[in-house]
């Protein structure tokens, strides 16, 4: 650290002590450009905080089960508005294969999302949860974004607190962190609208949290917001971690631009999020190591290699990350954007084996649910060529 200014190096030194960081601390972190450093320091807070030998993946399905949405999202290529020709809702029967072959491949739970249907009843959710759960108990269901449940709020006309007690004695195992985008209402009104704002989507989280589940936590920055406003995000996290502890994780992503903006009909009243150059490894990376530094109450963070490809996000895992993630079987809202990678899970696997790590399987609560690899697996799996750009044998179930 010996070539960095003497105020940058006394704020990692007071990181790498364990001392909390303040907004004003974590900004010029994340304006300054010494990626090797910062990056040194969010490895050794990730080795403090994870001294054991593993680095974890964990298998999923990514189902999408409506398109249909009464919100705008200016980043969003998925979405069909109500009366579009694409508009799907899925069977149950469909929805129970997807789930039976994501068994089949070792999977151990589902991530369920998608938009915010204007006319699903509330007990639409309460009986899908009931039929996957009564078909696959096993199968934690990671499901329903916070917005998605400050909307299913206001469509029943009932307490947050009831509709997630409901979803919770129905099946709901957990929370995924989506629809977080940046926790700041000035950058959520620019870019969406009819979403949940800022203090809506962590009171989904604090009620839940309080009913003694747990959720995980999302950025996707690079669009319209400030540096400074990326700290404030971090900075709401931490707070209302600090008052619940039910963050398993942060999750953070670049913004992957659509090819056009996904308005319908006469609407142009968003930003055209098409016309903004994608964030690169450099900022994705500076951006992770930083919220390992300030998230110093939240235990761990994924890679997202779904975005930044096989490389960078195998990178990522001596930038503060500690878990690889989902092998994610299905990616529609990304995918839509035009952008996605696609990891085996024995690329995955070596991934972690090449930087000396062990890779384990673990379920949402981050325990191990498979057997420690013998060296002779280890061996083999080292042995493997990088596969980034083919098609794994997982592709063939979109
Ligand atoms: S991101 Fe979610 S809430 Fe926004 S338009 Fe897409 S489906 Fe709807």
């Amino acid at each position: 650290m010996s070539t960095l200014s003497s105020a940058i190096a006394l704020l990692l030194e007071k990181a790498v002590a364990g001392e909390r960081l303040t907004r004003d601390e974590a900004l010029p972190l994340l304006q300054s450009h010494d990626l090797v450093a910062l990056g040194q320091v969010a490895d050794s807070i990730t080795q403090r905080l994870h001294p054991e030998p593993y680095r974890t993946y964990n298998i999923d399905r990514n189902i999408n089960y409506t398109n249909a949405c009464a919100a705008v999202c200016d980043f969003c290529a998925f979405y069909r508005p109500v009366g579009h020709n694409d508009v799907y809702v899925l069977e149950p029967e469909e929805l129970l294969k997807k789930i039976q072959e994501t068994v089949d491949l070792g999977g151990d739970q589902i991530l369920m999302q998608g938009g915010m249907h204007p006319k699903l009843p509330l007990e639409w959710y309460e009986e899908t949860l009931q039929t996957i759960k009564s078909h696959f108990p096993q199968v934690n269901v990671h499901a329903f974004s916070p917005p998605e449940l400050f909307h299913f709020s206001k469509i029943s006309k009932l307490p947050l607190e009831t509709v997630l007690m409901r979803l919770m004695d129905a099946g709901l195992g957990s929370l995924p962190g989506g629809g977080g985008e940046i926790l700041v209402d000035r950058v959520r009104k620019l870019i969406t609208r009819g979403k949940a704002l800022t203090d809506d989507w962590l009171n989904v989280n604090r009620v839940w949290h309080n009913l003694g589940g747990k959720s995980t936590a999302t950025m996707m920055f690079g669009h319209v917001e400030t540096l400074e406003e990326r700290i404030e995000h971090l900075d709401r996290l931490r707070e209302l971690q600090d008052e619940t502890g039910g963050f398993t994780a942060f999750i953070c992503w670049t913004m992957q631009p659509p090819e056009e903006p996904p308005w319908f009909g006469n609407r142009r009243d968003g930003v055209d999020m098409s016309q903004i150059a994608p964030a690169g490894a450099f900022e994705y990376l500076k951006t992770q190591a930083v919220a390992r530094l300030y998230l110093d109450n939240i235990p761990n963070i994924q890679s997202s290699w779904v975005t930044q490809g096989e490389k960078t996000g195998q990178l990522a895992l001596k930038f503060g990350a500690n878990d690889m993630g989902s092998l994610m079987i299905e990616e529609n809202v990304v995918a839509e954007a035009g952008t996605v990678y696609h990891l085996s899970l024995q690329a995955i696997r070596r991934c972690i084996a090449e930087l000396g790590s062990i890779p384990r399987q673990r379920n949402v609560f981050y325990e191990y649910i498979d057997e420690e690899p013998t060296e002779s697996e280890l061996t083999a799996l080292l042995s493997q060529q990088s596969d980034s750009t083919a098609i794994p044998e997982l592709a063939v179930l979109k």
